[in-house]
């Protein structure tokens, strides 16, 4: 009976509206696990948020390809190049 009253801060929270919705993506979309990211706007999985950001220029999408990203086996782009990526995937396996 000590909290009878509430003071009134019902401020509801905000509904947000960023993130990607889900409900567009194809049926062939690979689904991101763990640290992987998937990019809304053109449907590519990503191996790390890091080769996500990579494709992404001036709030625009670069196809991969063209900037010497390539697919694993799994059809998830990655920077062959960096001894970073090549660790992780060692260390993955
Ligand atoms: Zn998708
Ligand atoms: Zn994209």
């Amino acid at each position: 009976m000590a909290d009878a009253d509430n003071p009134g801060t019902a401020s509801e929270p905000p509904e947000r509206t960023d993130g990607p919705s889900w409900t567009q993506c194809r049926p062939d979309c690979i689904a991101p696990r763990g640290r992987q990211a998937h990019c809304p706007v053109d449907h590519l999985t990503f191996t790390t948020v890091a080769n996500f950001d990579r494709h992404r220029r001036h709030g625009r999408c670069l196809d991969p390809a063209t900037i010497g990203m390539t697919t694993n086996e799994r059809g998830l782009w990655l920077t062959p190049a960096t001894d970073e990526d090549r660790e992780r995937m060692g260390r993955a396996r």
